[in-house]
């Protein structure tokens, strides 16, 4: 029987040869059948694959017998069989794409000068003891539109590169000095944004450990979260358990949808909520934007 699974995990140690993992990698999850993504750099890898269960073990045994990796925190979640178009993996100049490398210091323990990492029931702990946690999202913010965080900061960002300037330009200057948790899909956002944070004068910064995929594995829709989490495999969403209601609504009919639709100008790259009956009936085929430009032309 055909048991689809999907890994995602980081990890941040010097490697001073990514070529060579790159090169590993690849023969390793393409001789495992698996797909996804995997992107090598000096600080350390960060993958998301998927395969047939037995294979992805395998790939996570042998990726976890090399000693720079044996401390990865594997998140595992049910895939399709069909969750990723190819394998690819890539040796690139930072993890994350902040544009920010030369900022981060990595050794054998991680990160260095990062928030404070955690763990979920840790996270309530603090939210109890303290009026003025803030929690601020470390996703683009289009994830962020069917799920988020209880009352949580959603900065302008299109792309991670867009963090930099927005933690800089003033608007967040009132949250330097209290609590604040950040948090993005597995933690490794958050590794680098916390950092990059710190450097910039907010004084108490924490990271959600394990992200928001540990953190619904401990609370499902019970805690802080609500709505549905943008995921980047074929599924695009997921929930965590019955009775999730994602908070974005379809730009046609407003009923709430997690469902993210391709504008139909292929030279206009911008995606927005869609319900599927209005996908089905052809409704809404372009973005606001583009709408906007032909109405006003
Ligand atoms: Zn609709
Ligand atoms: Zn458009």
């Amino acid at each position: 029987m055909s048991v689809p699974k999907i890994v995602l995990f980081y990890v941040f140690t010097p490697l001073p040869d990514p070529e060579a993992i790159r090169l590993w990698q690849h023969a390793l999850a393409e001789g495992c059948g698996l797909t996804g993504r995997i992107i090598v750099s000096e600080h350390g890898i960060n993958a998301t694959v998927g395969g047939e269960i037995d294979d992805v073990k395998k790939y996570v045994r042998v990726t976890k017998s090399y000693a720079p990796f044996k401390t990865a925190d594997i998140k595992w979640s049910n895939g399709t069989g069909d969750d990723f178009p190819r394998l690819s993996v890539k040796v690139r100049p930072e993890l994350v794409t902040f544009g920010a490398s030369d900022e981060i210091t990595v050794t054998e323990d991680g990160v260095q000068g990062g928030g404070e990492h955690l763990r979920p029931g840790q996270l309530h702990r603090l939210v109890e003891e303290r009026e003025d946690v803030v929690f601020f999202d470390g996703r683009n913010a289009m994830e962020a539109q069917i799920g988020r965080f209880k009352d949580a900061i959603v900065p302008e960002t299109g792309t991670t590169r867009d963090f930099l300037a927005e933690i800089e330009s003033g608007k967040y200057d009132d949250l330097k000095d209290k609590p604040i948790v950040t948090y993005c899909t597995g933690g490794i956002r958050c590794e680098v944004l916390s950092v990059l944070m710190k450097n910039r004068g907010f004084s108490e910064v924490y990271q959600l450990d394990g992200g928001i995929v540990r953190y619904g594995e401990s609370f499902g829709n019970s805690g802080l979260w609500e709505g549905s989490l943008y995921v980047f495999d074929k599924r695009m969403h997921m929930e965590f358990g019955e009775g999730a209601e994602s908070l974005g609504r379809c730009v046609s009919c407003n009923t709430p949808t997690p469902l993210f639709a391709n504008c139909a100008d292929e030279s206009c790259r911008r995606q927005f909520l869609r319900c599927e009956d209005c996908t089905e009936a052809g409704r809404h085929p372009h973005c606001e934007e583009c709408r906007s430009a032909v109405q006003s032309a």
